[in-house]
């Protein structure tokens, strides 16, 4: 395995870096504060093709190769993880599962708009009592003539209130868990369909997280993604490109962290001297600087194993998992370094702090990536053990 950036890849990191650095940096504090998504930020982002990376350019896509993909989550994610998700969200979540299964119909009806960044996506699978256990859902796609009717209510549903589609999912055999849930593309504005409030959050709050109410919304067959009852299919391969974006999103967050952190201590002077020649300060940068090369490995290796067209899950549920940690320890000890400066909004290392928790909760909390990991350990003894 060599993981070292081919020249392209180089070249697509140098473009993502540039764009982040010169267009993301300087509106993520306003973005924080106002708690408004930043459109302005999206519509330049979708003119370098950003909210289509990965898809096929046959599609609209750029059709950048995975490690290439993780690369933009990364830089997108060292300056501002409201964008960094809502576009992982958009792109790992919505469009690539339209992409994964889509028939060519709904291919190209849906793909150029999303990669375009002219229909945002979003991802409609949580439920009120349906979180870690979405074969609990409970939201009903009763057949009608002509399609389905559907009833129920999705919540934390992000990009929901961004005007676009949604990928819903619908229990069409209840009482079947898994195997009985079907998605369906279902646009934001369509007859049915309410979107509620905005969630007031910790972290994140340039996204646009809502609730989501479907009430006797009727959607077509053709709106249909992938066979009657064969949903689980698409939630399991989402979940597997989400974890692996959100553990590159991770990594660049930690980057900026320590980078702060760092700065930070080059340059406050306590007892005389600046505090980087404390050790306490220095183990902070240290444990810090090798947590972020080791998650640099799980990223790459996972990147790696999905550009390679093997199958991924476990290394993306260790990268999802460690980067949520790492990012945390990293947000941690850097703002422990910064005293009370760092409890202080004006200084950045407490948005990452707020920031990077919610790493440890969406796409599957910490606990559900380590029973995948711990999953795929028994399955080796011909153990199946269950959540
Ligand atoms: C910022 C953000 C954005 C999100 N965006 C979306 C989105 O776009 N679309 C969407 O569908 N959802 C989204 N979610 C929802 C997210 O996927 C859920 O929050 C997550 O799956 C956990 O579900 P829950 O919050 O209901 O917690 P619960 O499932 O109720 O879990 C509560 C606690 O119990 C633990 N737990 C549960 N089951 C087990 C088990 N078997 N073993 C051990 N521990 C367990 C959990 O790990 C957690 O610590 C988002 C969440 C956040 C925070």
């Amino acid at each position: 395995m060599d993981f070292s950036l081919t020249e392209e890849q180089t070249m697509f990191r140098d473009l993502f870096r540039d764009f982040a650095e010169k267009e993301v940096a300087k509106i993520a504090e306003h973005v924080d504060r106002s708690e408004e998504p930043p459109l302005d930020l999206y519509k330049k982002a979708a003119a370098q093709g950003f909210f289509g990376a990965p898809i096929p350019e046959a599609y609209g896509g750029v059709g950048i190769d995975w490690l290439s993909y993780t690369l933009l989550a990364e830089e997108l994610g060292k300056h501002c993880l409201s964008t960094a998700v809502t576009i992982a969200i958009h792109t790992s979540l919505a469009a690539m599962s339209i992409l994964d299964v889509g028939t060519e119909e709904q291919k190209q009806k849906h793909l150029p708009a999303m990669a375009a960044g002219e229909v945002i996506g979003a991802f409609a699978l949580t439920e009120p009592d349906a979180g870690s256990d979405p074969g609990s859902l409970t939201t009903r796609a009763d057949k009608v003539e002509g399609g389905y009717r559907l009833n129920g209510t999705k919540n934390w549903v992000s990009n929901a209130g961004l005007g676009g589609v949604m990928v819903v999912f619908a229990s069409t055999h209840p009482g079947a868990r898994h195997k009985g849930i079907s998605a369906f593309v279902v646009a934001n504005d369509a007859p049915g369909v309410m979107i509620g409030y905005r969630e007031k959050t910790l972290g994140l709050r340039g996204m646009d997280i809502r609730t989501v109410y479907l009430e006797d919304c009727f959607v077509p067959e053709a709106n249909r993604l992938n066979g009657e009852n064969e949903g689980w299919a698409i939630v399991v391969r989402a979940f597997d490109r989400v974890r692996l974006t959100l553990a590159a999103v991770a990594l660049g967050a930690a980057q900026t962290a320590l980078a702060l952190g760092v700065t930070f201590a080059a340059e406050r002077k306590q007892f005389g001297v600046q505090i980087a020649h404390k050790q306490a300060m220095q183990n902070y940068v240290a444990d810090t600087a090798t947590d972020i090369e080791a998650l640099r490995g799980l990223v790459r290796h996972a990147a790696w194993l999905a550009g390679s067209g093997q199958e991924f899950g476990r290394a993306a549920s260790m990268a999802k998992y460690f980067g949520g940690r790492v990012a945390k320890d990293a947000a941690n000890k850097m703002l422990q370094v910064h005293g009370g400066y760092g409890f202080s909004d004006e200084y950045a290392i407490s948005r990452y702090y707020r920031d990077v928790r919610a790493l440890r909760l969406l796409g599957g909390t910490d606990e559900i990536q380590r029973y995948v990991v711990a999953r795929a350990a028994f399955e080796e003894k011909g153990l199946r053990i269950q959540p």
